[in-house]
């Protein structure tokens, strides 16, 4: 039984997963912890899936503080104080879903050794349950929120933007507005009502789902536009004359930033575009796996002072490992007073990318991979920490297995042509799978 993907366990609510799943992950966690502390979003399932691991861990003798509706940044911070830390969420996923997100004090999520040590137990039913006088106590706190928000307070600069913000109806919509307005920005809100149905738009904060916040940037003459996915743990960006700013476009302005000139090491995922390395010359940038449990992973084996992933997730390890969209947006805020946003992208270099995805059935993966890297290892530096990178002069190429679905994915960057470095890939690929 594989509970755990790339980002907990996640599926369908009530259906993948179940009270009966989530009481049973509550015994295990509370028979091998003492403390935990609990949140969800605002998803519809969540309060049943939370009362279940509540009761599990209870049931097992841990003690549980709940502080109710949150975005995961700010359960992952409240973490620190105790052994460890549990958020109900789907985080970008549409309504129907929910998921189990397992965290240690220092904001870091379950590793996979964590997560097999879960998964295991549960299959053997190892976990023990406490006697009477020795359930675990269960308290509320309402204090993450504000204890989060003065952390952030403490290390970015005020602003006096106009700033338009779509949360999504996700738990975004509790913190972030009050937090840029305390920092003395003009705040402008969309869906910052929580509400579990998603129904403004979908909860992803991608190009296509944020219409509404373009043209409201535009019509309200904002300065800067801010969305959320549903916990908050991301944060995507609209500059002031309505256009999408790209991840690695923020991944880069991020990075100048919190570098600031420093030689301080920075992660970022292998299908990062050779933009981040050329903004951020004077700073070591480490490339590796996919997904944000890496990086942080990454960012903590380096010492590294920051790190991202294009789809919005921004890690700042001063106040936790895991990504966090509310400080991004603060930080944000803080940069583009100094200059317009449409500006700093201006100065960005901009490389042409092409990507792609073929049919290959899953147990045929390994074997094309070895194929695969026979053909690109003579072309250049190859990087096979998560598929086969190989970076040449002209620029490079990534070819990598879908984790989620029966696919090879093509990622092609050039200085010049494009299709040529993505051509020459297309026809290894097509090659191997012959
Ligand atoms: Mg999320």
């Amino acid at each position: 039984m594989k509970l755990f993907g790339s980002s907990g366990i996640r599926g369908i609510a009530n259906k993948d997963i179940t009270p009966e799943l989530a009481l049973n992950i509550g015994l295990v966690l509370g028979s091998r912890k003492k403390t935990a502390v609990i949140g969800r979003d605002p998803r519809v399932s969540a309060p049943m899936i939370e009362h279940a691991l509540i009761a599990g861990m209870t049931a097992a003798g841990c003690a549980v503080t709940g502080i109710g509706l949150v975005t995961t940044p700010t359960l992952a911070y409240a973490a620190r104080e105790y052994e460890c830390g549990v958020m109900v969420t789907a985080s970008h996923n549409p309504a129907e879903y929910v998921g189990i997100k397992l965290w240690n004090p220092d904001g870091m999520a379950f590793d996979s050794a964590q997560q097999d040590e879960i998964e295991k137990a549960i299959e053997d039913a190892d976990f023990s349950r406490a006697p009477w006088n020795e359930i675990g106590e269960f308290e509320e706190d309402g204090k993450a929120t504000r204890a989060h928000m003065n952390m952030i307070k403490k290390l970015v600069g005020s602003s006096s933007l106009k700033v338009v913000l779509d949360c999504g109806c996700g738990a975004g919509g509790i913190i972030t507005p009050y937090l840029l307005q305390e920092l003395g920005c003009e705040v402008i809100t969309l869906n910052a009502q929580p509400d579990g149905h998603f129904p403004a738009r979908n909860p992803e904060p991608n190009d296509e789902n944020l219409s509404l916040l373009k043209k409201a940037v535009v019509n309200f003459g904002a300065d800067l536009g801010i969305a959320h996915d549903g916990d908050a743990d991301r944060m995507m960006a609209v500059d002031e004359n309505g256009n999408f700013v790209s991840g690695d476009e923020l991944l880069a302005i991020f990075g100048l930033f919190e570098c600031n000139g420093s030689n301080g090491k920075v992660i970022v995922p292998v299908d990062t575009s050779m933009m981040v390395d050329d903004c951020l010359k004077g700073s070591e940038i480490v490339r590796t796996r996919v997904g944000d449990v890496y990086i942080a992973e990454s960012i903590k084996q380096y010492g590294a002072i920051y790190g991202g992933e294009p789809s919005g997730s921004w890690i700042f390890p001063k106040i936790s490992y895991c990504p966090d969209g509310i400080y991004a947006a603060a930080k944000l805020a803080e940069i583009v007073k100094e200059k317009k946003l449409s500006e700093l992208r201006e100065g960005l270099p901009r490389y042409a990318t092409k990507r792609g995805a073929f049919p290959c059935a899953n147990e045929k993966k390994a074997k094309l991979m070895e194929k695969v890297k026979v053909e690109l290892e003579p072309l250049g530096k190859v990087l096979d920490i998560d598929g086969i990178r190989v970076e040449m002069d002209k620029g490079w190429v990534l070819v990598r297995p879908s984790g989620t679905e029966a696919k090879m994915r093509i990622t092609a960057e050039a200085r010049e042509n494009v299709d040529e470095v993505f051509e020459m890939a297309e026809k290894i690929v097509k090659e191997a799978l012959k």
